[in-house]
């Protein structure tokens, strides 16, 4: 695991230890058979060591996150927009880049957009100003927390390799 990409799960938050792609075929009414795809974050037991905990030579389950489809195929209400929702998380997790970011960025370009042309007010500048200060400083002091937590994890990760024949 070591080096490899630390994916946290965007259902519950822990490390997810294994990601699983299910994949079920199904027959329309079309007659034409369809590939679904679906993933489910894996999180196994662990002692109070930080170490998983195994169960006939199997890590123990404790907890299967469904993370949804690879694609959404139905496109009404309610199940589309939980399709995005569901989309959202899976990227997340397998493209390893947040949405977040590409939301930030927006927010950076208007706000540069609005300097350049001057269409913003010094208050308001200043309010922003001390919105993001307050903004990256919890954000710098929840990296370092999340960095250790998870440099936590990985040398319990690293052990276990070496422990294994
Ligand atoms: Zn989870």
């Amino acid at each position: 695991m070591s080096g490899a990409a630390y994916y946290v799960c965007p259902r519950c938050g822990r490390p997810i230890d294994y990601l699983e792609r299910r994949v079920l075929r199904s027959k329309g009414r079309d007659g034409k058979v369809r590939e679904h795809i679906y993933f489910y974050a894996w999180h196994y037991a662990r002692g109070l060591d930080g170490k998983v905990i195994f169960e006939h030579g199997k890590p123990k389950l404790e907890r299967k996150c469904y993370l949804g489809p690879a694609e959404y195929t139905y496109a009404s209400g309610l199940h589309a927009a939980l399709g995005l929702q569901l989309k959202g998380l899976i990227e997340e997790v397998v493209e390893g880049r947040p949405r977040i970011i590409d939301y930030l960025d927006s927010i950076a370009k208007a706000i540069e957009d609005k300097m350049a042309n001057v269409q913003m007010s010094a208050y308001t500048a200043q309010q922003l100003a001390d919105r993001l200060q307050e903004l990256a400083d919890r954000l710098r002091q929840y990296a370092e927390e999340r960095a250790r937590a998870e440099k936590r994890v990985e040398a319990t990760q690293d052990a276990k390799a070496k422990e294994a024949p």
